[in-house]
């Protein structure tokens, strides 16, 4: 996970760190650097250049204490920044609604969509012992319905039975009601995906947005695809209003820039992360935990 940026930002400031006193201009060359390193790892160019600006302008007012190098120092202030940058705290899935607590799940075909939907759902049963329904409304895709019927039957979790001919509005519908007569904490809905942003798909997720008043919507984006995977979620942002991100495929992310964009570009949290194909591979997104493993 961000090995790639993590090795490139490593090398920059070992070299700074083994200094005994650093000028303006050991800072000025570390950051080009570093606006470099950025900018490879598919950071969106606005973000790289008001990260750089505000480390450096820390940078240079900064009071070296004692205790630390100027080099440590500078790692220091980038460590924050880049915190700051992804979002500062930990923003879990807000379940604070009465229940049934309605969840979206929004994005495009192949993000991972339906794998993470049963992911949270295994994860909101076993670890906050929820009662979860869940529901495709992917009616062009009868494989994508049985897919997510056979993930609940390999965890646990109920999913709505399938009729077939009804449209993804009477699905949701449906399933609300489900919920409510069974006695349900949260029912997930996961919305058909399109190759790409369309019209069409957007027009159903706000009419189901509409009868059903979810308390979260969730953008499931792929972080392999980077700056695409940003300006999905602006799309989805825009159209249809989302509360917060999930990144899939963090494990197979060298590069971070998704990661490290998405907060910024958005002004939406990143709630959880994919961490890889398996039921369970699903974290919390912790903004200092994921700073630490960048700077190594
Ligand atoms: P959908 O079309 O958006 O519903 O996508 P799927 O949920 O069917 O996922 C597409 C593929 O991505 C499947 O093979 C999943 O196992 C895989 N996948 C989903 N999330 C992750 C992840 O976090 N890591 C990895 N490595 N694979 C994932």
């Amino acid at each position: 996970m961000f090995e790639t940026l993590s090795d490139r930002l490593s090398g920059i400031f070992d070299k700074l760190t083994r200094r005994g006193a650093l000028s303006e201009a050991d800072v000025g060359e570390a950051m080009r650097e570093v606006r470099r390193a950025l900018l490879e790892a598919d950071v969106a160019l606005d973000v790289v250049k008001s990260f750089t600006d505000k480390v450096r302008a820390r940078a240079v007012g900064a009071e070296v204490v004692k205790s630390v190098t100027p080099g440590q120092m500078v790692v220091k202030i980038v460590h924050d920044q880049l915190v700051e940058m992804l979002g500062s705290e930990a923003k879990p899935i807000d379940l604070h609604a009465v229940a049934p607590v309605p969840i979206l799940m929004v994005g495009l075909q192949g993000s991972g969509k339906t794998t993470t939907t049963s992911k949270i759902a295994r994860r909101l049963k076993e670890r906050d012992r929820k009662k979860v329904l869940m529901a495709s409304l992917d009616t062009r895709r009868p494989a994508a319905m049985e897919q997510l019927k056979i993930l609940g039957e390999q965890n646990g979790v109920d999913t709505l039975p399938i009729v077939a001919g009804q449209s993804a509005v009477q699905i949701a519908n449906r399933a609300i009601n489900a919920a409510k007569l069974g006695g349900y904490d949260v029912v997930i809905l996961d919305t058909a995906g399109r190759v790409t942003v369309d019209e069409g798909l957007m027009d159903e997720v706000v009419e189901v947005k509409r009868q059903t008043n979810p308390h979260e919507i969730l953008l499931v984006a792929d972080a392999l695809t980077g700056q695409d995977a940003v300006n999905t979620a602006r799309a989805f942002d825009g159209r249809v209003g989302i509360t917060g991100i999930v990144l899939t495929r963090v494990d197979g992310d060298g590069r971070g820039g998704a990661a490290l964009s998405m907060r910024a570009v958005t002004g939406k949290p990143i709630k959880l992360m994919g961490v890889g194909e398996k039921s369970d591979a699903l974290e919390d997104f912790h903004p200092s935990r994921i700073a630490d493993r960048i700077l190594g």
